[in-house]
């Protein structure tokens, strides 16, 4: 099996996130989200520590590394010092590189996450632009996003935007040379290697569930599954 606290450990966050955690659920007493989510940061801290590979290979796998938001209140509050959300950053890490997401619900959302976000800062430059954010995946925001991501165009123009065209100013298009540096960022950072992983992985998985996949874009059964799949055994 494994050494699973020596592969943690090749992550400087790793090292810079935990030094002795003494189990005083402070942590867990500011954490936003574990006031909502079967979650607790003490928790994890502890079995990390234990070195336990049984039980951090199942942390791997679990629904509970995905609850943190990454507020970081937790280090500000840590009387050793420890900052649970990086060392909850190096699980998620390794829980993509290692396939593990797979195993859990919010885990598989790294895939729709992927294939949104992701793949959106490397063909546009964006996280959320507004021909990405199409109604179908957000029937929430009701008629009036339908309308304005239809006239997307005549809504930009109208508040000076500069939607789509070349030069300065809110919706520019981002020139190729910048999105070449954009690639490459993720590529020396190791992004790149990650998402690579994500979508092997999750084509794999596509596989076992029987679910239609395709390289591309966000017309399959896959990334709807893990997009809007809710169990609903998320919550205290
Ligand atoms: S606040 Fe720090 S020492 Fe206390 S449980 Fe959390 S990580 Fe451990
Ligand atoms: S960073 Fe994560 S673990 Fe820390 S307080 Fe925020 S949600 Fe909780």
């Amino acid at each position: 099996m494994t050494n699973y606290y020596e592969l943690l450990s090749t992550d400087v966050r790793f090292r810079e996130g935990l030094t002795a955690c003494m189990n005083c659920g402070v942590c867990t007493a500011i954490c936003p989200a574990a006031e909502f989510y079967k979650y607790d940061p003490r928790q994890i801290c502890n079995i990390v520590q234990t070195r336990d590979d049984e039980q951090i290979e199942a942390l791997l796998k679990s629904e509970t590394i995905w609850y943190c938001g990454q507020c970081m209140s937790c280090k500000t509050r840590c009387p050793r010092g420890n900052v649970p959300a990086m060392i909850i950053s190096v699980l998620r890490r390794f829980s993509q590189d290692l396939g593990f997401f797979t195993y859990s619900e919010k885990g598989r959302q790294q895939f729709a996450l992927k294939r949104t976000v992701g793949d959106n800062i490397i063909n546009t430059g964006y996280c959320v632009h507004v021909d990405t954010v199409s109604p179908k995946l957000h029937p929430e925001q009701g008629p009036v996003w339908k309308w304005y991501h239809e006239n997307a165009e005549e809504v930009a123009d109208r508040l000076g935007a500069n939607y789509n065209k070349e030069g300065g100013g809110a919706l520019r298009k981002i020139s190729k040379e910048n999105l070449d540096e954009v690639k490459k960022i993720f590529e020396v950072t190791g992004g790149a290697n990650l998402y690579d992983k994500i979508e092997l992985f999750s084509k794999d998985k596509a596989k076992v569930l029987k679910m239609g996949f395709e390289e591309t874009g966000i017309n399959n059964e896959y990334f709807f599954n893990a997009y809007i799949e809710n169990s609903d055994n998320h919550q205290k």
